[in-house]
Protein backbone atom coordinates (compact mmCIF):
# COMPACT_ATOMS: atom_id res chain seq x y z
CA UNK A 1 0.00 0.00 0.00
CA UNK A 2 1.24 3.30 -1.25
CA UNK A 3 -0.06 6.30 0.88
CA UNK A 4 0.70 9.09 -1.69
CA UNK A 5 2.26 12.43 0.01
CA UNK A 6 2.11 11.32 3.35
CA UNK A 7 4.05 14.78 4.52
CA UNK A 8 0.87 16.93 2.83
CA UNK A 9 -1.53 15.22 4.00
CA UNK A 10 -3.26 18.01 6.80
CA UNK A 11 -2.09 17.38 10.13
CA UNK A 12 -4.86 15.65 11.31
CA UNK A 13 -4.90 14.45 15.00
CA UNK A 14 -3.89 10.56 16.05
CA UNK A 15 -7.35 9.74 17.07
CA UNK A 16 -8.72 10.89 13.48
CA UNK A 17 -6.23 8.89 11.47
CA UNK A 18 -6.52 5.95 13.68
CA UNK A 19 -10.71 5.78 13.62
CA UNK A 20 -10.90 6.93 9.85
CA UNK A 21 -10.02 4.45 7.13
CA UNK A 22 -11.14 6.21 4.14
CA UNK A 23 -11.95 4.17 0.97
CA UNK A 24 -14.20 1.44 2.43
CA UNK A 25 -14.63 -0.30 -1.23
CA UNK A 26 -18.19 -0.35 -1.00
CA UNK A 27 -19.04 3.10 -1.82
CA UNK A 28 -22.80 2.39 -3.01
CA UNK A 29 -23.89 0.92 0.53
CA UNK A 30 -22.40 3.85 2.46
CA UNK A 31 -21.39 1.53 4.58
CA UNK A 32 -19.85 2.60 8.02
CA UNK A 33 -17.50 -0.07 8.56
CA UNK A 34 -15.95 -1.43 5.76
CA UNK A 35 -17.21 -4.54 4.88
CA UNK A 36 -15.27 -8.33 5.20
CA UNK A 37 -13.99 -8.93 1.71
CA UNK A 38 -14.42 -13.02 2.41
CA UNK A 39 -13.06 -13.59 -1.40
CA UNK A 40 -10.16 -15.66 -2.45
CA UNK A 41 -10.24 -14.29 -6.16
CA UNK A 42 -11.66 -11.21 -8.05
CA UNK A 43 -12.57 -10.93 -11.71
CA UNK A 44 -9.98 -10.02 -13.83
CA UNK A 45 -9.98 -6.46 -15.01
CA UNK A 46 -11.59 -5.14 -12.14
CA UNK A 47 -10.92 -1.23 -11.81
CA UNK A 48 -9.03 -1.85 -8.22
CA UNK A 49 -7.06 -4.68 -9.85
CA UNK A 50 -7.38 -6.90 -6.77
CA UNK A 51 -6.59 -10.31 -8.61
CA UNK A 52 -5.93 -13.30 -5.71
CA UNK A 53 -6.02 -12.73 -1.79
CA UNK A 54 -2.89 -13.89 -1.37
CA UNK A 55 -1.13 -10.35 -3.38
CA UNK A 56 -4.09 -8.22 -2.19
CA UNK A 57 -7.58 -7.70 -0.58
CA UNK A 58 -9.51 -4.56 -0.09
CA UNK A 59 -9.31 -5.28 3.77
CA UNK A 60 -5.52 -5.41 3.39
CA UNK A 61 -5.69 -2.10 1.59
CA UNK A 62 -7.81 -0.42 4.06
CA UNK A 63 -5.55 -1.80 7.47
CA UNK A 64 -2.40 -0.38 5.39
CA UNK A 65 -3.90 3.01 4.81
CA UNK A 66 -4.50 3.04 8.77
CA UNK A 67 -1.25 2.09 9.38
CA UNK A 68 0.69 4.20 7.33
CA UNK A 69 -1.03 7.07 8.73
CA UNK A 70 -0.35 6.39 11.95
CA UNK A 71 2.91 5.86 11.18
CA UNK A 72 3.44 8.97 9.12
CA UNK A 73 5.21 6.35 6.22
CA UNK A 74 5.02 6.12 2.41
CA UNK A 75 4.52 2.69 2.32
CA UNK A 76 2.81 -0.16 4.57
CA UNK A 77 2.14 -3.56 4.15
CA UNK A 78 0.79 -5.97 5.99
CA UNK A 79 1.14 -9.89 7.05
CA UNK A 80 -0.58 -12.69 8.70
CA UNK A 81 1.87 -12.07 12.10
CA UNK A 82 5.13 -10.19 13.47
CA UNK A 83 6.73 -13.22 12.89
CA UNK A 84 5.77 -13.47 9.00
CA UNK A 85 6.55 -10.40 8.85
CA UNK A 86 10.05 -10.65 9.86
CA UNK A 87 10.28 -13.29 7.61
CA UNK A 88 9.28 -11.17 4.60
CA UNK A 89 12.49 -8.96 5.44
CA UNK A 90 14.74 -12.14 6.21
CA UNK A 91 13.60 -13.59 2.91
CA UNK A 92 15.21 -10.91 1.16
CA UNK A 93 18.43 -11.29 1.98
CA UNK A 94 21.00 -13.79 0.61
CA UNK A 95 23.37 -16.10 1.46
CA UNK A 96 26.63 -14.90 3.65
CA UNK A 97 24.73 -11.74 4.67
CA UNK A 98 25.30 -10.77 8.21
CA UNK A 99 22.32 -9.11 10.39
CA UNK A 100 23.73 -7.39 13.09
CA UNK A 101 21.50 -7.93 16.29
CA UNK A 102 20.52 -6.46 19.51
CA UNK A 103 21.46 -9.45 21.58
CA UNK A 104 17.75 -8.88 23.51
CA UNK A 105 15.31 -9.74 20.92
CA UNK A 106 11.91 -11.11 20.73
CA UNK A 107 12.92 -14.86 21.23
CA UNK A 108 11.37 -15.85 18.27
CA UNK A 109 13.13 -13.42 16.32
CA UNK A 110 16.00 -14.98 17.26
CA UNK A 111 14.85 -18.76 16.48
CA UNK A 112 13.84 -17.55 13.38
CA UNK A 113 17.27 -16.53 12.50
CA UNK A 114 19.54 -19.30 14.35
CA UNK A 115 17.11 -22.21 13.47
CA UNK A 116 15.06 -21.57 10.02
CA UNK A 117 17.34 -18.73 8.20
CA UNK A 118 20.88 -19.71 9.55
CA UNK A 119 20.01 -23.00 7.00
CA UNK A 120 20.30 -21.01 4.22
CA UNK A 121 23.42 -19.20 4.96
CA UNK A 122 22.17 -16.08 6.96
CA UNK A 123 24.75 -15.15 9.80
CA UNK A 124 24.25 -13.21 12.92
CA UNK A 125 26.33 -10.65 15.11
CA UNK A 126 24.88 -10.45 18.42
CA UNK A 127 25.81 -6.91 20.59
CA UNK A 128 24.64 -5.04 23.30
CA UNK A 129 23.12 -1.85 21.36
CA UNK A 130 23.03 -0.17 24.84
CA UNK A 131 26.87 -0.39 25.13
CA UNK A 132 28.87 2.04 23.03
CA UNK A 133 28.68 0.66 19.58
CA UNK A 134 30.99 2.34 17.18
CA UNK A 135 31.60 3.44 13.45
CA UNK A 136 34.78 0.92 13.51
CA UNK A 137 32.87 -1.91 14.58
CA UNK A 138 30.03 -1.43 11.75
CA UNK A 139 32.67 -0.91 9.06
CA UNK A 140 34.28 -4.09 10.37
CA UNK A 141 31.57 -6.18 10.84
CA UNK A 142 30.07 -4.77 7.13
CA UNK A 143 26.28 -5.70 8.17
CA UNK A 144 23.80 -6.04 5.37
CA UNK A 145 21.23 -5.38 8.00
CA UNK A 146 20.92 -4.11 11.61
CA UNK A 147 18.02 -5.10 13.57
CA UNK A 148 16.59 -3.50 16.63
CA UNK A 149 14.08 -3.91 19.28
CA UNK A 150 13.37 -0.46 21.61
CA UNK A 151 11.92 -1.27 24.23
CA UNK A 152 13.48 -4.55 23.85
CA UNK A 153 11.15 -7.70 25.21
CA UNK A 154 11.64 -8.68 27.94
CA UNK A 155 13.91 -6.46 29.63
CA UNK A 156 12.75 -3.00 28.34
CA UNK A 157 16.25 -2.13 27.12
CA UNK A 158 16.19 1.49 25.32
CA UNK A 159 17.94 1.81 22.27
CA UNK A 160 19.70 5.14 21.28
CA UNK A 161 17.80 4.87 17.61
CA UNK A 162 18.68 7.64 16.29
CA UNK A 163 22.39 7.52 16.89
CA UNK A 164 22.62 3.76 15.35
CA UNK A 165 20.65 4.84 12.56
CA UNK A 166 23.32 7.79 11.94
CA UNK A 167 26.13 5.39 12.06
CA UNK A 168 24.28 2.97 9.71
CA UNK A 169 23.68 5.78 7.66
CA UNK A 170 27.27 6.64 6.76
CA UNK A 171 28.02 3.01 5.59
CA UNK A 172 24.39 2.85 4.09
CA UNK A 173 23.27 -0.11 5.84
CA UNK A 174 19.25 -0.53 6.62
CA UNK A 175 18.25 -0.77 9.91
CA UNK A 176 14.62 -2.41 11.17
CA UNK A 177 13.47 -1.52 14.21
CA UNK A 178 10.91 -3.56 15.71
CA UNK A 179 8.59 -1.12 17.16
CA UNK A 180 6.08 -3.86 18.95
CA UNK A 181 6.19 -2.54 22.52
CA UNK A 182 5.97 1.35 21.91
CA UNK A 183 3.95 1.66 18.79
CA UNK A 184 3.84 4.57 16.24
CA UNK A 185 2.05 6.33 19.21
CA UNK A 186 5.01 6.58 21.57
CA UNK A 187 8.13 6.33 18.91
CA UNK A 188 7.98 6.77 15.32
CA UNK A 189 11.54 4.59 14.24
CA UNK A 190 11.13 6.06 10.54
CA UNK A 191 11.66 9.81 11.81
CA UNK A 192 14.34 8.49 14.34
CA UNK A 193 16.43 7.43 10.96
CA UNK A 194 15.02 3.59 10.71
CA UNK A 195 14.89 2.14 7.10
CA UNK A 196 12.15 -0.22 8.62
CA UNK A 197 9.52 -0.26 11.15
CA UNK A 198 7.93 -3.40 11.97
CA UNK A 199 5.10 -4.20 14.64
CA UNK A 200 3.26 -7.33 15.40
CA UNK A 201 -0.18 -5.82 15.30
CA UNK A 202 -1.22 -8.75 17.36
CA UNK A 203 -0.29 -6.91 20.23
CA UNK A 204 -1.54 -3.40 20.77
CA UNK A 205 -2.75 -2.02 17.34
CA UNK A 206 -5.18 -4.60 17.49
CA UNK A 207 -5.30 -4.65 21.00
CA UNK A 208 -8.13 -7.72 21.65
CA UNK A 209 -6.30 -10.51 21.93
CA UNK A 210 -8.20 -12.37 18.86
CA UNK A 211 -6.28 -11.81 15.44
CA UNK A 212 -2.76 -12.10 14.66
CA UNK A 213 -1.10 -9.59 12.56
CA UNK A 214 2.42 -7.43 11.58
CA UNK A 215 3.28 -4.72 9.71
CA UNK A 216 6.44 -3.23 7.77
CA UNK A 217 6.60 0.15 7.20
CA UNK A 218 8.87 2.15 5.63
CA UNK A 219 9.78 5.11 3.32
CA UNK A 220 11.68 3.28 0.80
CA UNK A 221 10.31 1.92 -2.38
CA UNK A 222 12.73 -0.48 -3.22
CA UNK A 223 12.23 -1.91 0.70
CA UNK A 224 8.26 -1.46 0.15
CA UNK A 225 8.87 -3.60 -3.32
CA UNK A 226 10.53 -5.93 -1.60
CA UNK A 227 7.73 -6.42 1.14
CA UNK A 228 5.13 -6.49 -1.43
CA UNK A 229 7.00 -9.54 -3.03
CA UNK A 230 7.27 -11.43 -0.18
CA UNK A 231 3.62 -11.09 0.99
CA UNK A 232 2.39 -13.21 -2.40
CA UNK A 233 5.69 -14.50 -3.17
CA UNK A 234 5.90 -16.45 0.75
CA UNK A 235 2.12 -16.34 1.20
CA UNK A 236 2.80 -14.23 4.33
CA UNK A 237 -0.21 -12.22 3.88
CA UNK A 238 -3.02 -11.95 6.76
CA UNK A 239 -6.91 -13.09 6.13
CA UNK A 240 -9.31 -10.67 5.50
CA UNK A 241 -11.05 -11.63 8.69
CA UNK A 242 -8.20 -10.71 10.93
CA UNK A 243 -7.70 -7.63 9.08
CA UNK A 244 -10.58 -6.51 9.43
CA UNK A 245 -10.68 -7.32 13.19
CA UNK A 246 -7.23 -5.25 12.91
CA UNK A 247 -8.98 -2.13 11.70
CA UNK A 248 -11.42 -2.16 14.10
CA UNK A 249 -9.02 -2.70 17.27
CA UNK A 250 -6.83 -0.18 15.68
CA UNK A 251 -9.73 2.91 16.36
CA UNK A 252 -9.42 2.62 19.83
CA UNK A 253 -5.50 2.46 20.25
CA UNK A 254 -4.89 6.02 21.62
CA UNK A 255 -7.39 5.42 24.17
CA UNK A 256 -6.34 2.51 25.28
CA UNK A 257 -2.93 3.13 25.09
CA UNK A 258 -3.28 6.10 27.58
CA UNK A 259 -5.67 4.12 30.08
CA UNK A 260 -2.88 1.26 30.10
CA UNK A 261 0.15 3.99 30.62
CA UNK A 262 -1.70 5.51 32.92
CA UNK A 263 -1.98 2.43 35.27
CA UNK A 264 1.51 1.07 34.22
CA UNK A 265 3.30 3.89 35.43
CA UNK A 266 1.06 4.21 38.96
CA UNK A 267 2.29 0.01 39.18
CA UNK A 268 5.58 0.65 38.55
CA UNK A 269 6.27 3.53 41.42
CA UNK A 270 3.93 1.20 43.51
CA UNK A 271 6.31 -1.89 42.61
CA UNK A 272 9.28 -0.46 42.96
CA UNK A 273 8.88 0.13 46.45
CA UNK A 274 7.76 -3.34 47.46
CA UNK A 275 10.66 -5.28 49.43
CA UNK A 276 9.51 -8.17 47.57
CA UNK A 277 10.89 -7.03 44.62
CA UNK A 278 14.97 -7.34 43.82
CA UNK A 279 14.26 -4.43 40.78
CA UNK A 280 11.60 -3.23 38.62
CA UNK A 281 12.35 -1.84 34.71
CA UNK A 282 9.77 0.68 33.60
CA UNK A 283 11.44 3.16 30.70
CA UNK A 284 9.98 6.04 32.64
CA UNK A 285 10.98 4.64 36.04
CA UNK A 286 14.04 6.85 36.96
CA UNK A 287 15.74 3.80 38.08
CA UNK A 288 15.69 2.49 34.32
CA UNK A 289 19.23 2.00 33.38
CA UNK A 290 18.16 4.25 30.02
CA UNK A 291 15.78 6.68 31.73
CA UNK A 292 16.93 9.63 30.01
CA UNK A 293 17.52 8.35 26.86
CA UNK A 294 13.42 6.56 27.68
CA UNK A 295 12.40 10.29 27.94
CA UNK A 296 13.90 11.93 24.73
CA UNK A 297 13.05 8.99 22.39
CA UNK A 298 9.53 8.27 23.65
CA UNK A 299 6.43 10.00 24.32
CA UNK A 300 5.46 7.98 27.11
CA UNK A 301 6.70 4.90 29.40
CA UNK A 302 4.57 2.29 27.50
CA UNK A 303 2.28 -0.27 30.00
CA UNK A 304 5.20 -3.11 30.04
CA UNK A 305 6.61 -3.93 33.76
CA UNK A 306 9.46 -5.88 33.76
CA UNK A 307 9.86 -7.49 37.36
CA UNK A 308 12.70 -9.40 39.42
CA UNK A 309 10.74 -10.88 42.37
CA UNK A 310 12.94 -12.14 45.67
CA UNK A 311 11.36 -15.81 44.94
CA UNK A 312 12.39 -19.28 43.45
CA UNK A 313 11.27 -20.92 40.02
CA UNK A 314 8.54 -22.60 42.12
CA UNK A 315 7.40 -19.50 43.83
CA UNK A 316 7.44 -17.08 40.38
CA UNK A 317 5.62 -19.44 39.13
CA UNK A 318 2.75 -19.90 42.02
CA UNK A 319 2.76 -16.03 42.38
CA UNK A 320 2.14 -15.74 38.26
CA UNK A 321 -0.48 -18.37 39.09
CA UNK A 322 -2.07 -16.63 41.60
CA UNK A 323 -3.33 -13.56 39.92
CA UNK A 324 -7.10 -13.12 39.24
CA UNK A 325 -6.88 -10.55 37.09
CA UNK A 326 -2.97 -11.15 35.15
CA UNK A 327 -3.92 -14.12 33.01
CA UNK A 328 -0.82 -15.92 33.01
CA UNK A 329 -0.34 -16.53 28.68
CA UNK A 330 2.19 -15.05 25.95
CA UNK A 331 1.51 -12.34 24.20
CA UNK A 332 0.60 -8.38 25.42
CA UNK A 333 -0.97 -5.43 24.46
CA UNK A 334 -4.83 -6.29 24.71
CA UNK A 335 -7.41 -4.55 26.70
CA UNK A 336 -7.02 -7.81 29.40
CA UNK A 337 -3.86 -7.94 31.53
CA UNK A 338 -2.10 -10.91 31.35
CA UNK A 339 1.57 -11.86 33.20
CA UNK A 340 4.40 -13.82 31.34
CA UNK A 341 7.38 -15.93 33.05
CA UNK A 342 10.20 -15.24 29.78
CA UNK A 343 12.38 -17.63 30.91
CA UNK A 344 9.94 -20.72 29.68
CA UNK A 345 7.35 -18.86 27.79
CA UNK A 346 8.21 -16.40 25.42
CA UNK A 347 12.13 -16.90 25.63
CA UNK A 348 12.07 -20.54 25.90
CA UNK A 349 13.55 -20.88 22.64
CA UNK A 350 17.05 -19.26 23.35
CA UNK A 351 19.65 -21.13 24.90
CA UNK A 352 20.17 -20.93 28.57
CA UNK A 353 23.57 -19.40 28.57
CA UNK A 354 22.52 -17.05 26.53
CA UNK A 355 19.49 -16.36 28.83
CA UNK A 356 21.54 -16.17 32.01
CA UNK A 357 23.87 -13.36 30.48
CA UNK A 358 21.11 -11.27 29.11
CA UNK A 359 19.58 -11.60 32.92
CA UNK A 360 16.21 -13.70 31.79
CA UNK A 361 16.33 -15.27 34.90
CA UNK A 362 13.63 -17.75 36.51
CA UNK A 363 12.64 -14.50 38.79
CA UNK A 364 11.73 -12.72 36.13
CA UNK A 365 8.06 -11.56 34.88
CA UNK A 366 7.20 -9.23 32.61
CA UNK A 367 3.54 -7.50 33.34
CA UNK A 368 1.02 -6.58 30.35
CA UNK A 369 -1.03 -3.81 31.72
CA UNK A 370 -4.54 -3.70 30.55
CA UNK A 371 -7.61 -1.46 30.75
CA UNK A 372 -9.22 -2.69 34.22
CA UNK A 373 -9.45 -0.41 36.93
CA UNK A 374 -6.42 0.35 38.47
CA UNK A 375 -7.15 -0.20 42.12
CA UNK A 376 -8.38 -3.92 40.77
CA UNK A 377 -5.00 -4.64 39.15
CA UNK A 378 -2.97 -3.23 42.21
CA UNK A 379 -4.63 -5.05 44.87
CA UNK A 380 -4.13 -8.04 42.54
CA UNK A 381 -0.76 -7.91 42.81
CA UNK A 382 -0.40 -7.01 46.15
CA UNK A 383 -2.46 -9.92 47.29
CA UNK A 384 -0.10 -12.60 45.04
CA UNK A 385 3.38 -10.66 46.54
CA UNK A 386 1.92 -11.41 49.77
CA UNK A 387 1.76 -15.05 49.15
CA UNK A 388 5.32 -15.20 48.68
CA UNK A 389 6.20 -14.51 51.90
N1 LIG B 1 8.17 -8.75 17.96
C1 LIG B 1 7.97 -8.65 19.28
C2 LIG B 1 8.75 -7.62 20.06
C3 LIG B 1 7.07 -9.49 19.94
O1 LIG B 1 6.91 -9.38 21.26
C4 LIG B 1 6.37 -10.45 19.17
C5 LIG B 1 5.42 -11.37 19.82
O2 LIG B 1 5.32 -11.43 21.03
C6 LIG B 1 6.60 -10.53 17.79
C7 LIG B 1 7.50 -9.65 17.22
C8 LIG B 1 5.91 -11.56 16.94
O3 LIG B 1 4.60 -11.24 16.70
P1 LIG B 1 3.47 -12.32 16.38
O4 LIG B 1 3.23 -13.09 17.63
O5 LIG B 1 2.35 -11.50 15.91
O6 LIG B 1 4.02 -13.22 15.30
Amino acid sequence: MTLENPENNPPLGINTRAIHHGKSFAKSTGTVMPPIFQSSTFEHGNPEKFDYTRSGNPNFRILESILASIEECSYSTVFGSGVSAITAIASSLQTNDLVLCEENLYGCTVRLFEQVFKKFGLKTHWVDFTKEISLDSIQELQPKLIWLESPTNPLLKIININKVCQLAKREKIPVVVDNTFATPILQKPLKLGATISLTSTTKYINGHSDALGGVVCTNDSDWNDRMVFAQKALGLQPSPFDSWLITRGVKTLPLRLDKQIKSASLLANELSENPLLDSILYPFHEHHPQYALAKKQMKQGGAIITANLKATKEQTYSFCKSLKYFTMAESLGGVESLICHPATMTHAAVPLEIKKKLGINESLVRFSIGCEDFSDLSQDIQKALGQLQ
